[in-house]
């Protein structure tokens, strides 16, 4: 459904350039997450709002998502039990990261050699945006990256590459329970990911009159 014509809309914000922000969803309502100027990719996280020890684990849900490594239309992100956190019922990219979490100074360091440091990461806009919750750095799940372009070769070889959003691209994410979401515009410039231009987002919270796919 195209953006203009989304039904009952709750929330409807924009994420500035290299930051984050946290976002309630009552179970049936949906997230369109959208890329404004395209080539960002976004790092998502997510807890049980009633229970906030149960977070959305990116392992899991490549498990129960059986057989594939990239995440589609139908498919579930989960907790660590295996229960349905959110189904993506929407996707104009159908190109996803579930594998390598977020950027953090720890990756900065060893993966990019120290190059980066005292640079922003999504580790630390997720840190800012659960500070409410008192949810340590050390305990911030990994993430779902939305539109992040990292394919797994044949032989298992990985290289990153600009994301393929283009403007006004979008993923819904239906929310199954009540959630705690929080999202990172990543602020990486250290490979072309972002096409070295990190850029806004828009998120929109909307309602389906039966909750059903759009
Ligand atoms: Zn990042």
């Amino acid at each position: 459904m195209r953006t203009e014509d989304l039904p009952e809309i709750h929330l409807d914000t924009t994420i500035p350039a290299r930051r984050g922000d946290l976002f309630r969803l009552a179970a049936g309502q949906t997230l369109r997450f959208i890329d404004v100027d395209g080539q960002q990719c976004s790092d998502l996280i997510a807890f049980d709002a009633n229970d906030m020890t149960r977070a959305m684990s990116p392992t899991m849900s490549v498990a129960v998502n059986d057989g594939h490594l990239y995440l589609g239309v139908g498919d579930w992100l989960v907790d660590d039990d295996g229960d349905v956190m959110l189904t993506i019922v929407a996707d104009t990219v159908q190109d996803h990261d579930i594998l390598c979490g977020s950027c953090s100074p720890g990756l900065n360091r060893t993966r990019h050699h120290g190059r980066g440091a005292g640079k922003r990461t999504c580790h630390v806009n997720f840190v800012e945006a659960l500070r409410e919750y008192g949810i340590p750095a050390e305990d911030v799940p990994y993430s779902f990256n939305i539109f992040m372009n990292y394919p797994v070769g044949p032989d298992g070889e990985m290289e990153y590459a600009t994301c393929k959003s283009v403007p006004g691209d979008y993923i819904d994410l239906r929310a199954e329970r009540d959630l705690i979401v929080a999202i990172s515009n990543c602020p990486q410039e250290l490979t072309p990911l972002n096409g070295f231009n990190p850029t806004p987002s828009r998120v929109i919270i909307y309602s389906t009159e039966e909750g059903t796919d759009v």
